[in-house]
């Protein structure tokens, strides 16, 4: 595939496709050694699907909440979560709410959306989250410890549903690799840029990204703060980091990079703290706005 001409443009960059926040932006764009890619909506889709839903072995906390007469213990579990999830624009969020269609959820209160981590509300008074299994609030039994394990080795993203202090169930979720995405790391490698996966998702997942994109290094498991202390730390070995990401959870590292680009589909709260903003989503425009800074500036690396 050949990258569209996207851009146009005088000394202010103009162009169509990559909004530039200002003219100096061109400078930091030639610079760049190492592009931080985030995994979830910015190398994938953040399409997200749910896969299983695993309920715990004991449910009798289940039986004493309240909860709806008649529907499974699988079903209340997502109505929950697809209630607390109701209040975030994360596609784990996303997907759960897809998944609950049809299920009559519960009304919540006081939402609290932990960026890198999850979502919390209390339903009927009892506090209730939806948050990656190293956040669950309550033990983890092994049965579903299991299956949190068995989801990561299968590159799938598995969240843990929490009632008052009682671990659940898990909900395991799985994305997809944007069609463009291979082609355009591979471009960024040949024009001598190192790319790097930089995720809040687990290991498993994130590794199993990476290898469909050709993608060697990979830093899993991060808080948003984490994504920060990553592109500190290629910035100390003398990098020049862009950093590609669309989430709330991406834009403290964007700001910090040298280069901040957001995805045109992601969130305000990234585009704000980026300097450019891709609005096709599509990694090529990453491609584009690199070698069109390198040839407008007439330094071919
Ligand atoms: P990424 O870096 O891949 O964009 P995030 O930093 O947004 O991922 O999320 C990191 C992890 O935090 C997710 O893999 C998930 O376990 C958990 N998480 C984030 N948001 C939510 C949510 N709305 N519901 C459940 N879990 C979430
Ligand atoms: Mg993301």
């Amino acid at each position: 595939a050949t990258p569209t001409a996207l851009m146009v443009g005088t000394g202010r960059g103009a162009q169509l496709g990559i909004l530039v926040k200002g003219p100096e932006v061109l400078e930091s764009t030639r610079r760049v050694d190492t592009v931080v890619l985030d995994k979830t909506g910015t190398v994938t889709t953040g399409e997200m699907a749910v896969t299983d839903v695993i309920v715990a072995g004991d449910t009798s906390f289940l039986r004493s909440s309240g909860s709806s007469g008649g529907s499974s213990e699988v079903e209340t579990v997502l109505a929950w979560a697809a209630a607390v999830e109701s209040g975030s624009e994360h596609p784990i969020g996303r997907a759960v709410m897809r998944r609950a269609e049809g299920l009559e959820l519960p009304e919540v209160g006081e939402f609290t959306n932990l960026a890198g981590a999850g979502v919390r509300a209390t339903i009927d008074g009892v506090p209730v989250s939806v948050t990656a299994p190293r956040d669950a609030v309550g033990e983890i039994g092994d049965e579903l410890r299991t299956a949190i394990e068995d989801a990561s080795a299968q590159g799938a993203t598995p969240v843990v549903v929490s009632f008052r202090d009682v671990v659940a169930g898990v909900i395991v979720v799985a994305d997809t690799v944007k069609p463009t995405s291979a082609a355009a790391i591979a471009e960024l490698t040949r024009m001598g840029l190192r790319p790097v996966l930089l995720t809040g998702d687990n290991e498993g997942a994130a590794r199993h990204v990476a290898d469909l994109v050709g993608i060697d290094e990979v830093i899993a498991d991060v808080r948003p703060e984490g994504k920060v202390e990553a592109v500190a730390a290629l910035q100390a070995r003398g990098r020049v980091v862009a950093m590609v990401g669309d989430g709330v959870n991406d834009a403290a590292a964007l700001a910090s990079a040298d280069l901040g680009l957001a995805m045109g589909t992601g969130t305000d709260v990234a585009i704000e703290a980026s300097d450019l903003t891709l609005v096709s989503g599509d990694l090529w425009a990453v491609v584009d706005a690199i070698a069109l800074a390198r040839k407008t500036l007439g330094t071919i690396k």
